[in-house]
C-alpha cells in the first residue's frame, strides 16, 4: 500500500494535483475539507458542527475528524493506499492516522509539501472564491487566519512525519504539470 500525505497551505493545489494523482497511481482520495462540505451540504449535524469552525478560518476539533477520517478509511477496506489531503492538520491527528493504519499492517509512506508564498495563497485563493462557493475562499481576513492556523497548528506535522525522513517538499509554483512532475518525481523513488 502507498499511503500519501498532500500537504502544504491553503490554497496550495493540493486539491487540483490530487486529483491527478489518483489517477496515475490508483489510491482513494480523501479531502477532509471535501467531506466537511460534503456534510454542511446535506445539514447533518456533523455538517453543523463543522461549519461554525470553517466559516471562522479555524479547525474543526480533533475529535471530530478523526472519526471522520476513520470511517472514510474503513469504508474502503479495497483500497491500494490512500492520498491524504488536508488531512492531518494537527499532531494528534497525525498520532490518529499512525495508529489507525498500524491497524491495518500499513504506514504512511510519505508525506509531501506544496510550498506557496503567502500572498500568492491570497490571491488564489480570492481568484478560486470567485467560482468555488466558499464562504472562507471570500473574506481576505479569514484566508489570512487559515494561513496562521497553518503555520501555528499545522506545520508541526511536517516535523513529526521528517524524524523518520518520511517529509519532502517542493516549490507549488508553476504550471499545474510542472508540479505534478515533481511530485510524481518523489512517489517514484518513495
Ligand atoms: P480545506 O478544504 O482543506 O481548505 O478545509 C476547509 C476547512 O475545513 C478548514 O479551514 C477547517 O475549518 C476544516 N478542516 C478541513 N480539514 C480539517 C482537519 N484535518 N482538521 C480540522 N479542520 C479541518
Amino acid at each position: 500500500m502507498v499511503n500519501l500525505i498532500l500537504f502544504g497551505p491553503p490554497g496550495s493545489g493540493k486539491g487540483t494535483q490530487a486529483a491527478k494523482l489518483i489517477e496515475r497511481y490508483g489510491l482513494v482520495h480523501i479531502s477532509t475539507g471535501d467531506l466537511f462540505r460534503y456534510e454542511m451540504g446535506n445539514n447533518t449535524p456533523l455538517g453543523l458542527e463543522a461549519k461554525s469552525y470553517m466559516e471562522k478560518g479555524q479547525l474543526v476539533p480533533d475529535s471530530v475528524t478523526i472519526g471522520m477520517l476513520r470511517n472514510k478509511v474503513e469504508a474502503h477496506p479495497e483500497a491500494n493506499g490512500f492520498i491524504f489531503d488536508g488531512f492531518p492538520r494537527t499532531l494528534p491527528q497525525a498520532e490518529a492516522l499512525d495508529a489507525l493504519l498500524a491497524e491495518k499492517n500499513t504506514s504512511v509512506s510519505g508525506l509531501i509539501a506544496l510550498q506557496v508564498e503567502d500572498e500568492e495563497i491570497v490571491k488564489r485563493i480570492l481568484l478560486r472564491g470567485q467560482n468555488s462557493g466558499r464562504p472562507d475562499d471570500n473574506d481576505e481576513s479569514i484566508i489570512r487566519k487559515r494561513i496562521a492556523v497553518y503555520k501555528q497548528e499545522t506545520s508541526p506535522v511536517f516535523d513529526y512525519y521528517a524524524q523518520n525522513g518520511h517529509s519532502h517538499s517542493i516549490p507549488g509554483v508553476g504550471t499545474i504539470d510542472q508540479i505534478f512532475d515533481r511530485l510524481c518525481q518523489i512517489i517514484d523513488a518513495i
